[in-house]
């Protein structure tokens, strides 16, 4: 099935109780059994809820996988993945990534035993001297936040699957439209929800797919024990983003070409982070990997000082100022004091996070204009 169909066709069943084309939210707690254990599978919302499963269903079909599972956020989902883990085991991870799983795995994980080895993951002898008989899980997220890096799939799961450790690919950046992860060896993607799956900036929620029964028997043990659920609700609202996925990522492609040329080409500008370009280091990986380079992107300005940084972020009137991605709307984000805040400024630095690095999620307007509110905050 092409895209495009399977993005709207995927977990829809009509209600079985009323023919309803949309899945209903499933606004309820527990469910009322027959007699002491018979019941029609459903015996509390914490482990099953319909609106939820369609969802889960869903996401397992736009990641050509066989489960999926949804959770409250996108730390919680990755949260799951660490909970696989016993203390002395050794996960291998970017040295570029969403802060809040760089905070996750270093605040929260580490004091339970489980030590991390952050590495340039685009280096493939890097990760290959990195693994060791520990090495239970890689974490992989590409293209990277907010460098827009590139490591391959394919070649990092072959590393993986010789150490007998799981690779998880964080997703949310490509999204499924972009790129399978499980279709290249992965064992698990990861999603913020939150992202381009909701689409509209008005829900925080996260996702893992996989394909081997154990594992998504281990996760759904974990999802139910734990807790970390997302609302019947939202996942009606994820499931409706899916279904324009690959209208809205269309646009956040053309979109995110024209302004990475447009930037690349102003005289105040410097580098710009964008893996669409012939020369990014990774472009090879990402033409084999990706069906577009989609719309996010990074830049620093030629006078590199905070000041005149902090100038164009607060000057821009069609990309609001905002942590999140993904949306419709176009945002700006100052990664240093932003989304990676929580990653200590000396790391930041070393892995070449500027001060006065900008972040750009391209949303869907019309690319004239967005430029033109660009050109109007850079001078
Ligand atoms: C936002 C984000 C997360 C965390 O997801 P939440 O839904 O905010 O919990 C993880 N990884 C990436 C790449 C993200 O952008």
């Amino acid at each position: 099935m092409k895209l495009a169909t399977k993005f709207i066709h995927a977990g829809m069943e009509p209600d079985p109780s009323t023919g309803a084309i949309m899945t209903p939210i499933y606004q309820t707690s527990t469910y009322v059994q027959e007699a002491p254990g018979v019941n029609k599978g459903y015996e509390y919302a914490r482990s099953q809820n319909p609106t939820r499963f369609a969802l889960e269903q869903a996401l397992a079909q736009i990641e050509n996988g066989r489960y999926g599972l949804a959770f409250s956020s996108g730390v919680a989902a990755t949260d799951a993945v660490l909970k696989l883990l016993v203390p002395g085991d050794e996960v291998i991870a970017g040295n570029d990534m969403y802060g809040g799983t760089y905070r996750l795995f270093t605040k929260v994980f580490e004091k339970f035993g489980i030590r991390f080895l952050f590495i340039d993951l685009a280096d493939l002898d890097a990760v290959q001297a990195a693994v060791s008989a520990k090495t239970k899980l890689i974490w992989l997220e590409t293209p990277t936040n907010p460098l827009m890096n590139i490591g391959d799939i394919a070649a990092i799961s072959a590393i993986a699957k010789t150490a007998n450790a799981l690779l998880c690919v964080d997703n949310t950046f490509a999204s499924p439209y972009l790129q399978n992860p499980l279709d290249l060896g992965a064992d698990i993607v990861m999603h913020s929800s939150t992202k381009y799956l909701g689409g509209h900036s008005d829900v925080i929620q996260g996702a893992l797919i996989m394909n081997n029964t154990g594992l998504r028997d281990q996760l759904y043990f974990i999802q139910k024990s734990c807790g970390a659920v997302p609302g019947p609700m939202d996942c009606f609202l994820v499931l409706r983003g899916i279904k324009t996925l690959h209208l809205r990522m269309q646009r956040h492609c053309e979109n995110g070409a024209k302004i990475a040329h447009w930037l690349r080409n102003h005289p105040k500008v410097g580098k710009v982070f964008w893996c669409g370009f012939e020369d990014h280091p990774g472009y090879a990986v990402a033409r084999k990997q990706m069906r577009n380079f989609g719309g996010m992107m990074s830049f620093e300005l030629k006078d590199d000082s905070l000041e005149a940084a902090k100038k164009v972020l607060s000057s821009t009137h069609l990309f609001s100022l905002a942590e999140s991605l993904g949306g419709v709307e176009s945002l700006i984000n100052h990664p240093a004091s932003m989304t990676h805040a929580s990653i200590p400024r000396e790391e930041r630095i070393k892995n070449g996070l500027s001060d006065s690095l900008i972040r750009l999620s391209v949303g869907v307007e019309d690319a004239d204009d967005l430029i033109e509110d660009l050109a109007m905050a850079i001078g």
